[in-house]
């Protein structure tokens, strides 16, 4: 019988990675379920609603994961979890993977196996596995939440017998997953909606959520999206432009909500502190890139900075403030990864290495990293890069403050390791 562990997560982290739910399903599927007590409560999940549902409940972490031939959790655990777990054992969860170089190889040296669901390929059998679209979706409304009750005036526009609100003007940056949710919305709490983004595939989306597109539509802007949907580093001279675009629109709006990204690279800084210096006392910046360095020249990870009367929201972890939602998807997500991977008949685990969904997640086996990009990231410091896969899928989420600068700062970065046969891309279609 296939043994699953769910310990408790720090107390930075509400969010839980399996809900009573997913346990039903899980048991069903023939596997025993043990929830360490109380890791639950911040996602209002019980003791009592984890065993009506099937699972058992140990008193300690190291209990909950001591049998276990699959541990899942939200965030990277500490290494005592790793060391209480089985060798060979499966933990599945966000472990980070390219940051903090010595935590990660320690934990790979318990010769656990290490999933990072970070780096799911974008393939349409992997949707339901996408941990970052259903938690980014929940940041996304999020941050026009915190965006409203912060700023100071209504959203829609009210025509009272006392005169008229206006309407406010919410403007969006990025849109990929968390800004689709953020216009959808900033729409239905009224308010008038723009959005930008250097992808020509979202001006379709971002109008038939009834928002208008702006953005600097050249040649260039025709070509910037690459095969797996996201976006390039754009020219300077797109830059340019599109700064003196930005920089007009900016100014006249009362929200604005930045989710920017490009694979690999810092988040492009697509607001300056001049911007900033035109908009309205009173307004709001929430900034969901402050994670990767942030979309504002102002942004402070982890902080609300407040310049000349405008707020910025650097806040972290906005998934983790919807957490009853955010862990009933995650741990859907968890599910529907490991249950291709359970044996229906011997109810055993039985994980296929060569499936791209687990070649494209796991980061290190038998006690070695074996994801190259990460390896190299690691700064040449975790064994067996040689063999893995220099591309993988979500290279896309490499954090920039602890990526190849750190690698080359201690001068042990290792050239990224030679594509074998048994490591390659993914190659399922990608679907928006
Ligand atoms: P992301 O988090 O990587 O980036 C957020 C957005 O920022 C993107 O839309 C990007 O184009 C935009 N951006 C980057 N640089 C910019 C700039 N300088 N100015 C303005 N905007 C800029 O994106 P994401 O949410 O991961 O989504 C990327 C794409 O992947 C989307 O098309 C999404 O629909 C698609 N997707 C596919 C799958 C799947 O097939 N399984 C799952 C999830 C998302």
């Amino acid at each position: 019988m296939i043994a699953i562990g769910v310990p408790a997560e720090g107390k930075d982290e509400p969010r839980i990675g399996l809900t009573p739910e997913t346990v039903k399903k899980l048991v069903k599927a023939g596997a025993k379920v043990t929830v360490r007590s109380g890791a639950g409560l911040r996602s209002h999940f019980s003791d009592q609603d984890y065993t009506d549902a099937g699972a058992q409940v140990a008193k300690s972490d190291a209990d909950a994961v001591a049998d276990a031939d699959v541990v899942f959790t939200v965030r990277r655990p500490e290494l005592s979890l790793a060391k209480a777990m089985k060798k060979g054992a499966a933990l599945i969860g966000m472990l980070d993977p390219f940051s903090d170089a010595e935590g990660l190889d320690a934990l790979a040296k318990t010769g656990v196996a290490l999933f990072a669901m970070e780096l799911m390929p974008r393939i349409t059998r992997a949707q339901s596995m996408d941990v970052l679209s259903s938690q980014s979706n929940l940041a996304g409304y999020k941050a026009v939440v915190d965006a409203s009750a912060a700023f100071e005036r209504a959203l829609p526009m009210m025509m009272t017998a006392a005169g008229t609100v206006p309407a406010a003007r919410v403007f969006i940056m990025g849109v990929g997953v968390a800004g689709l949710q953020a216009i959808a919305t900033a729409r239905r709490l009224g308010a008038i909606v723009t959005a930008t983004d250097v992808r020509p595939a979202v001006k379709e989306q971002v109008a038939s959520l009834g928002a208008k597109f702006i953005a600097v539509e050249d040649e260039e802007f025709k070509q910037a999206e690459t095969a797996g949907g996201y976006a390039k580093e754009m020219s300077d001279e797109y830059k340019k432009k599109q700064a003196a675009l930005i920089a007009d629109h900016v100014k006249n709006q009362d929200i604005v909500i930045t989710t920017a990204l490009i694979p690999g690279r810092p988040a492009p800084k697509l607001i300056s502190k001049a911007m900033i210096e035109s908009m309205k006392p009173g307004s709001i910046i929430v900034d969901l890139a402050a994670e990767r360095g942030g979309n504002t020249e102002l942004t402070k990870p982890g902080e609300i900075a407040e310049h000349k009367g405008v707020r910025i929201f650097g806040l972290l972890n906005l998934p983790g403030q919807v957490p009853v939602n955010a862990s009933s998807l995650y741990a859907k997500n968890l599910q529907a990864f490991i249950d291709p991977f359970i044996d229906k008949e011997k109810k055993t685990l039985a994980i296929d290495w060569d499936d791209e969904l687990a070649k494209g997640t796991v980061i290190a086996r038998d006690g070695t990293i074996v994801n190259a990009m990460v390896a190299e990231r690691l700064g040449g410091k975790a064994g067996g890069a040689a063999k893995a896969d220099p591309k993988p899928a979500r290279a896309a989420r490499a954090p920039t403050k602890t990526g190849p600068a750190k690698s080359a700062a201690n001068g042990k970065a290792k050239a990224p390791a030679k594509r074998n046969g048994a490591q390659r891309q993914p190659k399922g279609g990608k679907t928006t």
